[in-house]
């Protein structure tokens, strides 16, 4: 990559770290002693732009090797790692927000980049829906593995993880130690089985705008 024409090379470089971002963020939820520290990001009962920098510590710790793959895989260049971590930043800023776009917007902007609307669902407490809309930049990575989900309105949402529900789960004391505690099975409610899933609702393109 490296003998491509600079902004060609900020492109593709861009495109394969959201991309390999993509694959970290499933990895987060899958691989349980990663989901111990990520799900730390996803008990918070409310969903705005303060979410986007609500991650364990522990998290940001156990990135920095697959980071640092990523930029050694792609060939990053400091320039290409710059620029694609100020996107990121916005990126996330954005879709963690409590905007809600009017639809004709959302239709279009949801075709290209991840909004408020989509990553909600991501942060849904029904499992089906927390298991779907893992991109964080670009929704092409949702649309080609199949993991998009457009049908869940943004108010028929609740934000956060079943067997945390209550905000005396979620003090700043407890989150901080939840990694090293015993876990809960994360889809139950405590004592109450899994939520129950949405409705499928129509999806942002056949909402009249
Ligand atoms: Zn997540």
């Amino acid at each position: 990559m490296r003998r491509l024409p600079r902004p060609l090379h900020l492109i593709l470089a861009v495109v394969f770290l959201d991309y390999t971002l993509y694959a970290w963020h499933v990895l987060t939820h899958r691989v349980p002693w990663l989901w111990r520290f990520h799900v730390v990001h996803h008990v918070d009962r409310d969903l705005d732009a303060s979410t986007a920098l609500r991650f364990h510590a522990g998290e940001l710790v156990l990135s920095i090797p697959w980071r640092a793959m990523q930029i050694a895989a792609i060939g990053v260049p400091p320039y290409a790692l710059h620029v694609w971590q100020n996107l990121v930043l916005l990126s996330i800023l954005f879709h963690h927000s409590n905007l809600e776009l009017p639809i004709a917007v959302e239709r279009l902007v949801a075709r290209f980049v991840v909004t408020p609307r989509l990553h909600g669902i991501h942060h849904s407490m029904v499992p089906e829906e927390t298991n779907s809309n893992w991109s964080s930049g670009l929704t092409v990575w949702d649309y080609l593995h199949g993991t998009l989900r457009l049908d869940v309105p943004q108010q028929a949402i609740t934000i956060g993880v079943a067997a945390y529900p209550t905000p005396a789960d979620v003090t700043l004391a407890n989150s901080l130690a939840l990694p090293f505690t015993a876990q809960r099975p994360w889809r139950m409610l405590p004592g109450d089985g899994e939520p129950e899933a949405h409705q499928q609702g129509p999806t942002v393109n056949e909402l009249a705008p």
